[in-house]
């Protein structure tokens, strides 16, 4: 921590600000320049109580030495945080997901019956999928809105793993509802509603899943990486972090996908980005081409909205893709990874 006095502090401001950090363990140096005087403050950052500090009389400005996201961020973690998921069924391939291969997830916005599942999920094997996708629980911006199929949405996934093969991430809304999700999703998503619920960054952090936290609606970068020091802190070292666009004064589409915080979050973290172009853009035609450029970034993962008849989805049918419309990206995304040194999985 680097304490800056002001113009012409005195020697017992000093003084008083040493006797204050001495206090908290830790170690005092004093530079006194031509026109200023600068204490660091040298040890363990978190035992500093910032506001205290610029209370003091005669302070001017603090400033930390170290990011505040001590598990997240790269400075204590340099390795890359690689996240293994189990094979679905005995006989396949488990997935890694933060290595050299981009994995990608997709599948309807809201789980809406048990065929639509099997079947788009047994298509989306085929054409390449990773992970399918599917909310149960659906955080919807009207209460009259459908809310999801609950625990019948969750059961149909289950079904799918088991019988098509693909691991699923689900939504979780509620604490009270973290262990019956963990039971059934190898991902747990925590929805950009929910991005600074702390109950809930806590509770998910208490399970033994891995956590994909999508950036909220009007949250800087380091507020999504606050939300994953939450998890970690909890105990759970698995969280993806994951662009779904945030909200500007632009109408065209239903938000802007920053796609900056790719190498941004990569660059400040070592856990795993993924980038969802579909509630990013809100439009169907605009999600092949941003999905290809957050490959070209370096996104490490995709969420993506597929669904059998998008006309007729109950939730995000227009920005969700045709099954056939999916199957050709695969082929596209394949030749962007290859183009940056990487593949899909
Ligand atoms: C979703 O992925 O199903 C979803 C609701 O997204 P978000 O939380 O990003 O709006
Ligand atoms: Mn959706």
């Amino acid at each position: 921590m680097i304490v800056v006095m002001q113009k012409g502090a005195e020697a017992a401001q000093v003084q008083a600000i040493s006797e204050l950090a001495e206090g908290w363990g830790l170690k005092v140096h004093v530079s006194q320049g031509e026109e200023r005087i600068i204490i660091g403050l040298i040890g363990d950052e978190t035992r500093v109580r910032e506001p205290a500090l610029e209370m003091m009389p005669g302070v001017e400005k603090v400033m930390p030495v170290l990011k505040p996201y001590k598990r997240a961020g790269t400075e204590f973690h340099p390795e890359r945080t690689v996240i293994k998921i189990p094979p679905a069924r005995h006989g396949d391939r488990g997935l890694a997901i933060g290595g050299p291969g981009v994995v990608v997830m997709a599948g309807p916005c809201s789980v809406e019956g048990r065929d639509m599942i099997l079947s788009l999920g047994a298509f989306l094997k085929g054409a390449g999928a990773h992970l399918l996708r599917g909310g149960a629980f659906k955080p919807r911006t009207s209460p009259y809105a459908f809310q999801g199929l609950g625990v019948e949405g969750l059961r149909y996934l289950a079904e799918e793993r088991s019988v098509v093969g693909l691991p699923v991430i689900t939504e979780v809304m509620d604490t009270r509802d973290v262990e019956m999700v963990a039971e059934f999703a190898d991902i747990i998503q925590v929805g950009a509603r929910n991005m600074q619920n702390f109950n809930l960054l806590k509770a998910v952090g208490r399970c033994n899943k891995p956590v994909m936290l999508k950036r909220g609606l009007a949250s800087s970068l380091e507020e999504l990486l606050m939300s994953a020091e939450y998890v970690m802190s909890e105990g759970n070292p698995d969280v993806l972090l994951c662009e779904r666009g945030i909200r500007t004064f632009e109408r065209l589409t239903r938000n802007t996908l920053d796609l900056s915080a790719v190498p941004v979050l990569k660059r400040e973290s070592h856990l795993p980005v993924v980038v969802d172009p579909s509630h990013g853009t809100g439009h169907w035609d605009l999600v092949a081409p941003m999905a290809k450029a957050a490959v070209a970034a370096g996104a490490d993962g995709l969420i993506l909205e597929v669904h059998p008849d998008p006309s007729r989805a109950i939730s995000d049918g227009p920005q969700s893709l045709t099954p056939k419309r999916f199957k050709e990206l695969m082929v596209d995304l394949e030749l962007v990874a290859r183009a940056v040194g990487r593949n899909l999985y």
